[in-house]
């Protein structure tokens, strides 16, 4: 016999005096466990990890979350048949990363927000809004200014056609807990730097050509420009001097 969570609400509280978050965290991801309190145990990191997430975007500047006050508020569950125990091995396999599903263009990382985690497609695809043409599918990673202390997203990014679910990962937590997958998110992060820097040269350099052909359109354009501008200078005077003549012969009349 086993469980399968169909959804469980905790509340997160910070502890930093002054500190108003205590917000309602909702987690609904297909947990499962031999009882309920197997599942809870599991839904509390997940939601534990939430909070740190969310903590970070609204106070990340002021403080950072440390030592959360979670408690649950509700659960249910689901009872699953006396199948095979496949479930649960499956259940204790799975890393307990917060993860959420994406609708198609739903923005995923804010621009300016603080950076904590690190971020793995697990499904569907996402794209950084002003590179379109670099698309991060399943197993790839983005976000790496969360490698970096104290830095802000660099870049709006957001899910693709067909959605996206991402895995958000504390790389500090998890070089604790699990080293080499934080090493391989890591360098996965990093990797993803030099692309884009890779793809902003190649970008800078197709500008830097496109400015230098429209400079020599409009120099050929402007080489007859210098007669003209001579010009307008000399007319006025000409016609300052000839306006009282014309009043005068007005007058005279
Ligand atoms: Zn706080």
């Amino acid at each position: 016999m086993s469980f399968r969570l169909k959804e469980a609400v905790f509340k997160v509280r910070c502890r930093e005096p002054g500190c108003p978050f205590d917000p309602e965290i909702v987690v609904k991801e297909n947990l499962m466990g031999a009882t309920e309190a197997d599942i809870d145990s599991e839904a509390l990191k997940i939601a534990r990890n939430m909070g740190f997430i969310k903590h970070d975007a609204l106070y990340g500047r002021k403080h950072a979350l440390e030592n959360p006050e979670v408690a649950k508020v509700t659960g249910s569950y689901v009872q699953l048949g006396t199948g095979p125990a496949a479930p649960v091995a499956a259940f204790a396999a799975a890393p307990s990363v917060p993860t959420r599903a994406y609708r198609p263009g739903e923005v995923i990382l804010h621009k300016g927000e603080s950076a904590v985690t690190v971020c793995e497609v697990v499904r569907g695809s996402a794209h950084n809004e002003k590179l379109p043409e670099m698309v991060y599918r399943a197993g790839s990673t983005f976000g790496a200014a969360a490698i970096f202390r104290q830095k802000n997203r660099l870049a709006d990014i957001v899910a693709g056609a067909e959605g996206a679910t991402i895995a958000f990962y504390n790389l500090r937590e998890l070089s604790k807990t699990n080293p080499s997958k934080a090493r391989e998110l890591y360098d996965e992060a990093m990797e993803d730097i030099f692309h884009v820097v890779q793809h902003l040269e190649e970008h800078t350099d197709a500008l830097e050509k496109q400015v230098k052909r429209l400079q020599a359109a409009q120099a050929a354009k402007k080489k007859p420009a210098p007669k003209p501008k001579a010009k307008p200078k000399a007319k006025p005077r000409a016609k300052a001097k000839a306006k009282p003549k014309k009043k005068a012969a007005a007058k005279k009349r």
